[in-house]
C-alpha cells in the first residue's frame, strides 16, 4: 500500500505538491479538518502565507491535531510558509503568528534574495543542482544542532531535515523536478518509490529513517 500523504490544503500552494507526490507514488488527500489529518501517514505544509496559515490552523483545530502528530514522529515537509510554521524561531513574524516550533532553525520572514522578492537560482545538494523557485522566501538564519543541511544556495542553507521533518525555503512543487518530493516519499515509505523517482535533490536515497511513529510514553 502506498503512504497516503496529505497536503495542508487551508490557504496557499497545495494543488502542485499533490500532483507531484502522485508521481512519485503515493496516495494524496487534502487536510483541512482534524479528521482529514487522521486519516493521512504524513504531511506537506505548503507555501502561502504563514501568519494566515497560523490562524487557519488554529480556527480549524487542527493546530492542536497537528502538534500532537509530530510530536509522536509523523513526517513533514514544510515548504517556504510551511518551513516557518516548522521553525522553533520567526523573526519578523506577526505578534500573533505562531509555529510547531519542531525544527530547531531561526527563520526570518520575506528575507531571502537581495533586492528583488522573488527570484529562481540552482540549489546545490549533494546530488547535484537542484532549481530553486524563491517567492518572498524565508531566510535560514540559524540551523540548530543535529539539523542537516541537504542544499545551500551561495552557501546559505535552504533546504535542512531533522529526522522526518524536512523543510525547504523554496518551492519544489514549481521546479519540474520530483527528486525532492521522492525523497520525502522515501523517508515516508521506504521501498514505495517508483524507480527513478527516489533520488532525492536532497540526500542519501533510501536513508534508513525511522518512519513508525513513536509510541508516547504513559
Ligand atoms: N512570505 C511568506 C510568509 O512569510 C512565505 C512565502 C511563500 O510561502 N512563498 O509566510
Amino acid at each position: 500500500m502506498p503512504p497516503v500523504i496529505g497536503v495542508l490544503a487551508l490557504q496557499g500552494a497545495f494543488a502542485a505538491h499533490a500532483e507531484s507526490l502522485r508521481r512519485c507514488g503515493a496516495s494524496t488527500s487534502e487536510v483541512r479538518t482534524p479528521g482529514d489529518l487522521a486519516a493521512v501517514d504524513a504531511l506537506v505544509m505548503p507555501g502561502g502565507e504563514s501568519s494566515t496559515m497560523s490562524q487557519l490552523l488554529e480556527s480549524s483545530g487542527l493546530f492542536t491535531a497537528v502538534a500532537a502528530r509530530i510530536s509522536k514522529g509523523m513526517a513533514v515537509l514544510g515548504t517556504c510558509a510551511g518551513m516557518i510554521l516548522l521553525a522553533s524561531e520567526v523573526l519578523d513574524g506577526r505578534s500573533d503568528q505562531r509555529s510547531f516550533s519542531t525544527l530547531d532553525i531561526s527563520v526570518r520572514r520575506n528575507a531571502f534574495g537581495r533586492q528583488i522578492d522573488s527570484f529562481e537560482a540552482s540549489i546545490d545538494t549533494p546530488e547535484g543542482p537542484f532549481h530553486g523557485v524563491f517567492i518572498r522566501a524565508p531566510r535560514i538564519e540559524r540551523v540548530g544542532p543535529g539539523v542537516d543541511i541537504l542544499g545551500s544556495l551561495d552557501g546559505e542553507p535552504v533546504l535542512v531535515r531533522r529526522g522526518n521533518v524536512l523543510a525547504a525555503s523554496f518551492h519544489p512543487e514549481l521546479a519540474g523536478d520530483d527528486r525532492l518530493h521522492g525523497y520525502f516519499v522515501s523517508v515516508v515509505s521506504p521501498g514505495d518509490v517508483p524507480d527513478g523517482h527516489h533520488r532525492a535533490g536532497a540526500g542519501p536515497a533510501g536513508a534508513a529513517v525511522d518512519t513508525r511513529e513513536r509510541k508516547r510514553e504513559g
